[in-house]
């Protein structure tokens, strides 16, 4: 049963829902702007996605241990240069956090047969590097329909069209999984060929070596971050952008133990509901929460934003597996933070 006395709602100057890295660093610009922002986020611990974890546990042979392991994003894509800084990468470094560079093209690849000599992954690499030419003029085509060509069917008829060979093609197919299914985590028969149309920072990629965890402590210092407060509705006084009103947003406190989104991680949806006012909120909940509905917005995005809503309803969402595997000697041919050769 409802209270009488309903606690009067708190206020900040902005709400930020979620603290993933995107959330974290609204906040973090917002708070160093002199805004006084408190950041609601469902879940038990701060990050979102980017989810590092300690593994393994120290011994006499193992002394390294334990090791950061990202469960979620661990990749900083396109360290960028002198006129296209990645910001990620900038404070990476600037927290003293070392990278080590990874080549997608320098693979090591294992077939039925065992390991591919460094001869047959070029060949594989030339192959697809030539796939990739291909859809680059399918997307720049004088008609617009071939953007839209599914990857898998744009393979299908390059393969035909060129006469690769089953081997050839088996090949292919693994390349586009390897670089496309892998980098966009979608299937390459329900990812577009304009999917390619992406602005890709320069320098090559590195992963952070003690994970992504220190980039997400330091944006979430100082912040004022409600962990369990999984939002439930989000209401605006006028329409936004109308220059009048705030908005109110209710969350649901899981219990301490609780863990995960959604109303499974309180056992079935109990839990206190706390209302917060602010001048203005800034959603960064993830795509598949804005499509399942489990927020209710008012007045409707559909209302309110409907090329927003549009874009949320086309755009599809899908499952990303990770495993991690532990070897005796270091893969990492480099462990600094300076930038790559060739890169100023
Ligand atoms: C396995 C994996 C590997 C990846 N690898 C890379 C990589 O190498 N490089 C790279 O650049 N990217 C990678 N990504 C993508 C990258 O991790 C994400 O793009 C990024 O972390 C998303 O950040 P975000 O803040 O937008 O969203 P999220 O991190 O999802 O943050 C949203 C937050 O909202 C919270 N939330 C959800 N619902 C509610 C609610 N109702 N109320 C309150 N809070 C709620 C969530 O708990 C979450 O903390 C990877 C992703 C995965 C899953």
């Amino acid at each position: 049963m409802a209270s009488p006395h309903p606690a009067p709602p708190e206020t900040a100057d902005v709400l930020v829902l979620g603290a993933g890295i995107a959330g974290l660093s609204a906040a973090a610009s917002l708070r160093s702007a002199g805004m006084r922002v408190v950041v609601l986020e469902a879940r038990h611990r701060i990050g979102g996605r980017l989810h590092t974890v300690p593994i393994g546990v120290s011994t006499p042979t193992n002394p390294g241990a334990p090791y950061a392991v990202d469960m979620g994003g661990a990749w900083v894509h396109g360290i960028g240069g002198a006129n296209a800084p990645n910001h990620l990468y900038a404070l990476a470094s600037q927290l003293g956090l070392g990278c080590c560079v990874t080549d997608y093209t320098d693979s090591v690849i294992y077939a039925a047969q065992g390991r591919l000599t460094d001869g047959a992954v070029a060949d594989i690499e030339q192959l697809y590097h030539g796939f990739e030419q291909h859809l680059h003029s399918l997307l720049h085509a004088p008609d617009p329909r071939l953007a839209l060509m599914p990857i898998q069917a744009a393979m299908e008829a390059y393969s035909r069209e060129r006469r690769l060979t089953p081997a050839q093609h088996s090949n292919l197919a693994f390349a586009v999984s390897n670089h496309m299914e892998h980098y966009w985590a979608g299937e390459a028969r329900f990812m577009g060929v304009a999917a390619l149309e992406e602005d890709v920072l320069p320098g090559g990629d590195v992963v952070l070596a003690a994970g992504y965890g220190g980039i997400v402590r330091q944006l979430a210092a100082g912040l004022d971050v409600r962990m369990r407060h999984e939002v439930l509705a989000v209401q605006y006084d006028a329409p936004p952008g109308a220059g009048a009103g705030g908005v109110t947003v209710t969350a649901r406190i899981a219990a301490p133990a609780a863990e995960g989104v959604g109303p499974a991680a309180e056992g079935g949806g109990g839990g206190a509901v706390r209302q917060f006012r602010a001048r203005a909120v800034v959603v960064t909940l993830p795509l598949g929460v804005l499509r399942s509905g489990a927020v209710a917005f008012s007045p409707p995005l559909e209302l309110a934003d409907p090329r927003k809503a549009a874009a949320i309803g086309r755009l599809g969402v899908a499952v990303y597996n990770k495993t991690t595997r532990g070897f005796y000697h270091s893969a990492c041919a480099r462990a600094d933070h300076s930038p790559p050769k060739g890169e100023s």
